[in-house]
This record gives C-alpha cells, structure tokens and sequence, in this order.
C-alpha cells in the first residue's frame, strides 16, 4: 500500500493549513473537520489515507462510490470509515445513497429529501443531511436560492430518516481572498437565518483546497479537500459524467 509517496506529506501539510487557519481566525481547530473527497480515487488510495487516520471520505459519482464502499468494506471491515455524498442527487437515485453512506450534502429540493427519509432503513441511524445552497444565486449553479433555504430546512428537519445538520455550499472559484470571504459569507448568512429561527443546526459545509482558509473565516466546520490531499486530478477523471 504505498502507491502515492506523498500522501503523507500532503497530509500533514494539510493539518498545518488547517492549525494555522484557525488560529488566524481565533478559532479552535478541533471545530474543524477534514472530508476527504476521494472522486476518482480508488479504494486503494481510500485505504492508504485511512491508513494515517482519515475517517470520513466525501464521493460525487454514486457507482464509484457504491464499488469503492464495498471494496473498502471487503479489504478493512474493522475501519468505521465515514462516507459522505456530495454529489448533484437524481431522483432515481436516492435510495442507494439512503442505504450506503452516513451524510448527504446535496439535497436541494424536498422531494430529494422526502425519498431519502422514506428509503433509510428503519433501523439505521438517522441520514445526517446539510441543505445545499446557491449563496451567489446564479441559475446554472446547484443547490436552492437563499430565499428557499429556510422552508427546504424545515422540511428536512421534519423527516425522521433524516437529521438536519447545517449548509453546504460550492461558490464559485473567486480570484482573491476577499472575494471568497465575501462568497462564504453570504453562506453563512444562509446558516445563520437557520439557526436564528430555531433549526438546531452545527454544520457550515464550505472551502476547498484553494479557499480553506477564508471558509474557516467564515465559520466552515466541515471542509471539502480533495486536491490537496491526493494531489491533481487527471483530466480525463474530470470529465467523467455525473453518475
Ligand atoms: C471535487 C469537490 C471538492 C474538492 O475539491 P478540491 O478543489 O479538489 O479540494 C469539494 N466539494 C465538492 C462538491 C467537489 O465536487
């Protein structure tokens, strides 16, 4: 298992990042989770960084991820890897994203919702389940208007197979520093309306590996980091079809 020589580097990189982020921000970095996107990753490199303690891996393409959870499952049964989609979400798709992974992201509308709640397995824990919002309210963008935000979180917080944690958001790539804070925080706008009208909420999903810094500015507790954990991804993986 040592197909990338510098995993471990970009790794430990990374929790510096992270340390020195946070304590720019006055903030303590244990309120800060690393989610690992490991699109177009395979199981193998998966294992590698859970092998340096990474627990919670973040997947886009549903027939990826379904191989990769299984094959992660096959090869280490005794890690509690955490898998999380943060993938656009087709209707006809929610149920394995019901029965396979611990958190959603991406749902923008209720009836993605309404389908994931009735498909959890009665037994299993709640989905734990973040709104995604289009804080910059461009229409080709994913995720519900701001305006929107509030009613689409009531109706998930209402669902018994799903628990409401918080906002994810994908803003676009901004030049500087100032812009992105300017995008994150328009998110957390989007959060705070929640939280003020009483959504027991926690979970602000925001910041890649070129923002990171600026979404823990703005209150990020989960940030999204693929490329500077595994490194570029190749084009051709970039430009595999949503599954
Ligand atoms: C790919 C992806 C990421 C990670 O992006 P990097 O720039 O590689 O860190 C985060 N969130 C979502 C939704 C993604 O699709």
């Amino acid at each position: 298992m040592n197909g990338d020589p510098l995993l471990r580097e970009r790794y430990e990189r990374l929790a510096a990042r992270l340390r020195a982020a946070c304590h720019a921000a006055g903030r303590d970095p244990g309120e800060v989770r690393v989610l690992a996107v490991s699109k177009t990753i395979d199981t193998a490199g998966v294992l590698e960084l859970a092998a340096l303690g990474q627990r919670a891996f973040g997947e886009n393409y549903l027939q990826e991820a379904q191989a990769k959870i299984a094959g992660c499952a096959l090869e280490r049964p005794d890690l509690a890897l955490e898998w999380h989609f943060i993938g656009p979400i087709q209707s006809n798709k929610t149920r394995p994203i019901a029965e396979h992974f611990a958190w959603v992201h991406s749902i923008e509308r209720e009836k993605i919702a309404r389908r994931l709640s009735e498909q959890r397995a009665p037994g299993a824990p709640a989905l734990q389940a973040c709104i995604q919002v289009n804080a910059s309210g461009e229409p080709s963008k994913s995720g519900c208007a701001p305006g929107q935000a509030l009613e689409l979180a009531r109706a998930v917080a209402a669902l018994p197979g799903l628990r409401l944690r918080g906002v994810m958001a994908i803003p676009e790539p901004a030049a500087d520093y100032a812009a992105q804070r300017a995008q994150f925080a328009a998110v957390r706008a989007v959060f705070e309306t929640l939280r003020d009208a009483g959504l027991a909420v926690d979970t602000l999903s925001v910041g890649m590996s070129d923002d990171l810094e600026a979404a823990v500015a703005e209150g990020a507790t989960i940030v999204r980091i693929g490329t500077a954990l595994f490194g570029p991804r190749t084009r051709s993986a970039q430009l595999r079809p949503l599954t």
